[in-house]
């Protein structure tokens, strides 16, 4: 095994009681190694042609468990499925408003908002999220023939 990440999850896992099966250690490799933010479904039908007995709720009960392991985060978008991101770094988004497409952005966590909204409101504040909006490069390319 040559993903030291895979191995420590694994690790955590089994700290928490979770022991592997071939399809939790795919599911979690598959996480680990995308970089696309994939929904539950997604990863479902890139594994099920090697797991032909599995279901789709057999990769949200992973998911849950992996959450709860603190492996994963999830992203809710509205009405939309969640998404699932086993980047566990404070980062920003973004994302194309034609495809779907969420990007990783490195940029310096904005504390400073944080400490502005709890002075001005009031609140006990401990996290916020921005997502930042457009056209992922290949679609603007689309969009640029088109016009
Ligand atoms: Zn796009
Ligand atoms: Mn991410």
């Amino acid at each position: 095994m040559a993903n030291p990440r895979l191995n420590k999850a694994i690790e955590t896992l089994k700290d928490n009681g979770v022991r592997m099966t071939p399809q939790r250690h795919a599911i979690l490799d598959f996480l680990l190694s995308s970089m696309s933010h994939p929904t539950a479904d997604e990863i479902y039908k890139a594994l099920e042609s090697n797991f032909p007995n599995m279901s789709v709720a057999t990769v949200y009960n992973n998911l849950r468990l992996f959450k709860e392991a603190g492996l994963v985060r999830e992203l809710t978008f509205g009405d939309a499925s969640s998404r699932f991101d086993a980047n566990m770094t404070d980062h920003y988004h973004v994302i194309c408003k034609q495809c779907g497409q969420i990007t990783d952005f490195d940029y310096p966590y904005q504390s400073e908002i944080e400490r502005e909204a709890s002075k001005k409101t009031g609140y006990f504040v401990d996290s916020h999220r921005m997502e930042i909006y457009g056209l992922c490069p290949e679609c603007n390319s689309k969009s640029q023939i088109k016009n």
